[in-house]
């Protein structure tokens, strides 16, 4: 794939960028490692320091942080201003508690056994690759720990928020980041089993598909070098016949259509129990007719376009796949503008377990409709999915919701809120969506070596 800016609102091409030769590459790792050599020594105050000074830059200049995001891959201009917001704030979280988390454990151990402490030391040089759907805040989860722990990071984020990658880069350079200690890489995908394969290079953490994640996993593995996945979702929105209608039709509709649908934890699979399904879907519906799909720069637009025409036209032919084996789609809304890549916003009911689009994640503005008998009922459609990453539960009562929570087979679940991203909750998911932990502790201990040091 070539590196390029293409406005999804326009369609117009407006920047290309030559990819990374490979003699860069091997220029690129070298610094990285060369980096982690004083890094890994510099002391945690003087770590926290660079990345408070990059929180501080990206909130002194958040619009034009936010505007570059809305040029490359569309998303609202407000909705991108939270993200800049959400990045500075995981830079901020782990400036706080980086060094906390990395300090060692004293084990429990016998009398014979002496002293015996778990250290963390830091790895070396890994690399991210990264999807477009939240271009700031992707690189921010894991280079914020990372830098904390010691190490240094390659980057290789998607093809289409080339100005993305090089904005963050740059703003950790005026943050006072040494050279080195994090190199942005426009390389194609065999260029990324090449880094992995280098010995200075010690792991990867991928976001991104399924298809993806497969690949890059599988080139570490051969490596021997550890891997983090966080892939795709299909989050289940449980409605229970106690829940506050009209709140939750309308934290539906935010949780389905935020980013245009294209987060890997939106509300992509909502499941109502029989007692309410007719007064939510009414609810619901009304909710998405009132979206106004538009310019993304636009304050008054609320449905952005998608990514591009080609993440549009995909998501149009997985609707019509849907239909073919027998759901029903129910366009919703004004008729979306011709111009930009917009998807119409559309309702799937009828969707039986044979049909592809059962299992199936929709990128886009469609949300997926199950009536549940009960709230047994609810809890096995919503555990009948190949994905385990969120979910969330709506009732008026904490503790039931709590108590089904417990029963929904994912790495995340939440009350009366859609599936939540901040920066001092994990994020991750299980079996298809992945493995291994993004954020807090659990991130920066991904990729530590956890060294025993035993004195009898
Ligand atoms: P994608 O195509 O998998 O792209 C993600 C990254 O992987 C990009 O940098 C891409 O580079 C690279 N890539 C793609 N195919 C590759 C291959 N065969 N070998 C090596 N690298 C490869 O993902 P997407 O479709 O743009 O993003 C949407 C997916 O990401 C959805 O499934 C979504 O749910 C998931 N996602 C998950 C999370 C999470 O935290 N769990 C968060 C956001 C998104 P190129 O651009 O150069 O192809």
């Amino acid at each position: 794939m070539a590196y390029q800016t293409t406005n999804p609102y326009t369609g117009e091409t407006l920047k290309t960028f030559p990819n990374t030769t490979d003699a860069q590459v091997q220029q690129a790792i070298e610094s990285a490692h060369t980096a982690f050599l004083s890094w890994r020594d510099t002391p945690f105050s003087q770590r926290a320091a660079v990345l408070t000074k990059a929180a501080q830059l990206l909130r002194a200049s958040k619009l034009d942080f936010a505007k570059i995001l809305t040029l490359e891959m569309g998303k609202l201009l407000a909705e991108a201003q939270a993200e800049v917001e959400l990045s500075a704030e995981i830079l901020d979280y782990f400036a706080a508690h980086g060094e906390a988390f990395m300090q060692p454990d004293t084990l429990p151990v016998s009398k014979a056994n002496g002293r015996a402490i778990v250290a963390r030391e830091p790895l070396g040089v890994l690399l991210a690759v990264e999807p477009w759907n939240f271009p700031y805040y992707q690189v921010a989860r894991i280079l914020a720990p990372q830098l904390m722990a010691g190490n240094t990071l390659l980057l290789k984020h998607a093809s289409n928020v080339p100005q993305s990658a090089l904005a963050f880069e740059k703003l950790m350079r005026d943050a006072g980041l040494i050279d080195g200690a994090f190199i942005n890489l426009f390389v194609n995908h065999t260029q990324i089993e090449t880094i992995l394969n280098d010995t200075r290079v010690h792991g990867v953490a991928l976001t991104g598909s399924e298809g993806a994640g497969a690949v890059v996993a599988a080139a570490a593995g051969k490596a021997l070098k550890k891997s983090t996945l966080e892939l795709g979702g299909a989050d289940a929105f449980v409605v229970l016949e106690d829940a506050d209608l009209p709140k939750t039709a309308k934290w539906g509709v935010f949780g389905r259509h935020w980013n245009a649908g294209q987060v890997c934890v939106s509300s992509k699979r909502m499941i109502v129990v029989d007692a309410v399904f007719d007064e939510y879907l009414r609810l619901y519906t009304e909710g998405v007719a009132g979206l106004k799909a538009g310019d993304p720069m636009d304050p008054a637009t609320t449905l952005a376009p998608l990514s591009s025409q080609g993440a549009a036209d995909e998501v149009k032919e997985k609707i019509r796949q849907a239909v073919a084996h027998g759901a029903t789609a129910t366009e919703v809304g004004p008729k979306v503008p011709e111009q930009g890549a917009f998807v119409q916003p559309t309702i799937l009911t009828n969707v039986t377990p044979d049909n592809p689009a059962y299992h199936q994640e929709f990128f886009g503005p469609v949300s997926m409709i199950w009536r549940a008998k009960d709230e047994a009922d609810a809890v096995r459609i919503a555990n009948d999915s190949p994905y385990g990453l969120g979910g969330s539960v709506f009732t008026r009562d904490e503790k039931r919701g709590e108590a089904v929570a417990r029963k929904i087979s994912t790495g995340m679940v939440f009350i009366n809120q859609p599936t939540r991203v901040k920066a001092d909750m994990p994020f991750g998911g299980v079996r298809r969506s992945g493995y291994g932990r993004e954020l807090i502790n659990l991130g920066i201990n991904e990729f530590v070596n956890h060294k025993l040091i035993n004195v009898v």
